[in-house]
């Protein structure tokens, strides 16, 4: 297959390009390169005769229309985004020009493509969200997002990312595009930009700073690890039924403490202090506004229907991620040297 990758210079989409191509897929990234994109981030595949980049912005139509013209995807995995909550708190904006708009457009380009082809049933448009457009659930743990579960969005990210799935749904409804989507829990893993929760933590420590907390640090997240996404996301492009969504959930709940605690654990153990504990470091912070209490996905659909399932469980992940992060300085050092990366807190947020 061909797949049009949108956003593969970002965390989960470099990861979709990096495994898509080791399974033989042509792949063409399509990135704008903000300030969240690392090109390096591909570099293991970007020599393969499989791979090719297309610097565009979602938004721009004629640069869709000739991307879509001169590569022939056979499908497109639509993973471009504003994805950091705390900064959609501080400029909604960008988040409603990118996630509404460039979905919009790049759904119009993808159906004006898909239709001059004469409509190929094989063709998709998976759209790639988050689970954050469920709200936030109470404690109780039988309780968990499942695919009906009602959308209440509550921040400018997750109302931006639930708009951009019912305009997906609706291309489907109404003009019988054939799309699939995904609603994803909390991601972690290699390559994750210096500003989200677990790097913070890492780096943080590393550095001999706080390791700051949100509120008392009870909210809860489910992790998943970065390259059981990408495999579940190529699973369902394959084997998905088209037209309908799919949750996808490592069932790893934690709440934030407990994760920075255990992160703190692991760098102990891999790389000690000279003196006390990382966990020393770990400062309570006032919480973010309209802070979600906790996501916890239901995945039974994914796997009854596609027999998908995380291949590591949520400490052997966050074990490699530390080791990839304490052998990759060259990698994050220069990041956090971007403009306005390390300002804002990254606990609690979406990854
Ligand atoms: P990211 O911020 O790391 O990467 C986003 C990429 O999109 C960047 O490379 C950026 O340059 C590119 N981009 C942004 N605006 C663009 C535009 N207008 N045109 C073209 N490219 C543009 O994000 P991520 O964490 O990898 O998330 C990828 C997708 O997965 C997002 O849609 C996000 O909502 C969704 N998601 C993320 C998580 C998570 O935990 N990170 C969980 C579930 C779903």
């Amino acid at each position: 297959m061909k797949l049009l990758v949108t956003g593969g210079a970002g965390f989960i989409g470099s990861a979709v390009v990096r495994l898509a191509v080791s399974r033989g897929h042509a792949v063409v990234n399509l990135d704008a390169l903000t300030y969240a994109a690392c090109l390096d981030n591909v570099a293991p595949v970007a020599d393969s005769p499989l791979y090719a980049f297309e610097q565009a912005d979602i938004r721009d139509r004629a640069a869709l229309d000739r991307i879509f013209a001169a590569h022939r995807p056979d499908a497109v995995l639509h993973l471009a985004a504003e994805s950091h909550v705390d900064r959609s708190i501080d400029g909604p904006g960008a988040f409603v020009e990118t996630n509404v708009n460039g979905t919009y457009h790049l759904l119009e380009a993808a159906r004006a493509w898909w239709e001059t082809q004469g409509r190929p049933e094989a063709f998709r448009f998976h759209h790639v969200s988050t689970d954050e457009v469920f709200g936030s659930l109470p404690a109780d743990p039988e309780v968990k997002f499942t695919e009906e579960t009602p959308y209440d969005p509550r921040s400018p990210y997750s109302a931006s990312k639930a708009a951009s799935d019912h305009l997906v749904r609706a291309w489907h409804e109404t003009y019988g595009l054939p799309v699939l989507l995904t609603n994803c829990s909390n991601n972690y893993g290699p390559y994750h930009f210096p500003e989200k929760l677990i790097p913070v933590v890492i780096l943080n420590a590393l550095a001999g700073k706080e390791l700051p907390i949100y509120g008392e640090g009870q909210n809860i997240r489910d992790w998943l690890y970065v390259e059981d996404h990408a495999d579940a996301l190529l699973t369902v492009l394959e084997k998905g039924r088209v037209g309908r969504s799919y949750n996808i959930g490592g069932e790893n709940e934690r709440t934030n403490l407990d994760l920075v605690r255990t992160l703190c654990g692991i760098l102990d153990e891999l790389r000690p202090k000279q003196s006390g504990a990382y966990a020393d470091q770990i400062a309570f912070v006032a919480d973010r506004p309209g802070h979600d209490a906790r996501y916890a996905i239901d995945p039974a659909r994914i796997r009854a229907e596609l027999g998908w399932r995380p291949s590591v469980t949520v400490e052997q992940g966050l074990r490699r991620t530390v080791e990839w992060y304490l052998a990759n300085e060259d990698w994050w050092r220069p990041l956090q040297a971007r403009e306005g990366v390390g300002q804002r807190l990254g606990t609690g947020q979406k990854a």
